[in-house]
């Protein structure tokens, strides 16, 4: 079992010996059926894409439209598909990514980006002369109106058992059992941006934003908790991708004081480094914020969410109580602001202000940090290094402890005992 989940792209004539001795009846289970090619061409009147697999698999198509778009659920699957040079314009598809996502029973999805709007057709087809499973989907010309009135598809349920029930990320990580503590601890959350089928900025080097901030995160954890004082939540502790809502419903649901997204941006110029720090606002600071909130909220469309969902994040600020938890967001940001200088670069007018979805709830007090640029040499090399790292852990954790212990600090109390 756990020798064919291992196998890569380099040894199929070993997978295609496995899947000989399987039809001679050696049953060769795998848990997780292996992904291992992905085709599309085009014909006259339709775009073809194709899944190679080793079994068959659960799966749901959902289409999407402004902008168009077509998604493939999929139960666990071993990813064996290279990266790189299968992506090119095909037919109507644009491009596609693929990506961890739990959503229902799920955990894999593809989305493609269409040229314009589809009807598609659907077929998992049993292996023909020792040929694997495929998972073909037809995409033939449509309207608009017709894609968005579909009704949505029923999943389809194939799999024996192979499927691995819906996974909920557990976000209590153990953790140190504090010995004593003073009344409650004081909960932040702490938001690695993007994750699994959404990279984040990339580079030409391969390092990926969504990499980095996972790392800095867990290192922000880990020395906040070394405090009993405090109680350290991850929105996601693996490479999968949380929608901006559910980030937001994490810190609520843990009942957060605290909520920081931590991100890293990439951009043409390599010569611009240093770290900025946001907090919400309807109308944005300058363009360039309004342009980077852009870019983030941009995640769920990333990731094939249907773009509803930072629209109800915004009806979220008519809430009277965002006022406060505006104000003592912008304070805090001054607190790490101060915080990081003695540590890292900062850009100059630090503190900056947009309408960041992920930062849009009403009762946390919410900061993104852009910790640095990974287009950038020495902050992509201090990033991705250990020790820049650790430096920047006790930074944090010095804003925290700071903000949290000033008189009256709404830290342990909560917001609804701020005037
Ligand atoms: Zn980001």
């Amino acid at each position: 079992m756990y020798f064919l989940r291992c196998i890569s792209k380099r040894y199929s004539i070993w997978l295609g010996i496995l899947l000989v001795a399987k039809a001679v009846g050696i049953t060769a289970v795998c848990a997780e059926p292996i992904v291992s090619n992905v085709r599309m061409w085009e014909h006259p009147d339709k775009t073809r894409f194709v899944v190679d697999l080793t079994d068959k698999i659960d799966f749901e198509i959902e289409t999407l439209t402004n902008p168009y778009r077509l998604v493939i659920n999929l139960a666990t699957v071993n990813w064996q598909v290279s990266s790189t040079g299968v992506r090119k314009k095909t037919g109507v598809v644009q491009n596609w990514r693929n990506g961890h996502f739990d959503y229902k029973n799920f955990n894999y999805r593809i989305v493609l980006d269409l040229s314009g709007p589809v009807k598609e057709k659907v077929m998992l087809l049993a292996p023909a002369q020792g040929n694997r499973y495929r998972l073909v989907v037809d995409l033939m010309p449509s309207t608009s109106r017709a894609m968005r009135s579909k009704p949505a598809m029923e999943p389809i349920r194939n799999q024996r058992n192979t499927s691995r029930p819906f996974k909920t990320i557990k976000f209590a990580a153990p953790g140190r059992k504090p010995e004593f503590v003073d009344g409650p601890q004081i909960v932040v959350v702490i938001d690695p941006g993007h994750g699994g089928m959404d990279p984040g900025a990339t580079t030409n080097s391969r390092i990926y934003e969504k990499h980095v901030v996972l790392v800095i995160a867990k290192a922000f954890k880990r020395r906040l908790e070394l405090n009993p004082k405090y109680k350290v939540y991850l929105t996601r502790n693996k490479d999968i991708y949380i929608r901006l809502r559910r980030r937001i419903a994490i810190a609520r649901k843990n009942k957060a004081v605290l909520f920081v997204s931590l991100h890293a941006d990439a951009i043409k110029s390599k010569n611009i480094r240093g770290m900025s720090f946001y907090t919400l606002s309807e109308k944005a600071s300058s363009k360039e914020a309004a342009a980077l909130a852009e870019k983030e909220n941009r995640s769920d469309l990333v990731a094939g969410v249907k773009g509803t969902e930072s629209d109800d994040v915004t009806k979220i600020l008519i809430d009277l109580a965002q006022n406060r938890s505006m104000g003592e967001s912008s304070k805090f940001a001054r607190y790490l602001i101060k915080s990081f200088r003695s540590t890292a670069k900062i850009l100059p007018n630090p503190h900056r202000q947009a309408g960041f979805a992920v930062l849009k709830s009403p009762d946390t007090i919410s900061v993104l940090i852009e910790l640095g640029f990974l287009s950038n040499p020495a902050d992509a090399r201090a990033l991705t290094g250990k020790s820049y790292r650790e430096r920047l852990s006790e930074a944090f954790v010095d804003a925290v402890v700071s903000y949290c212990n000033q008189p009256n600090a709404p830290c342990s109390a909560g917001l609804e005992e701020l005037n």
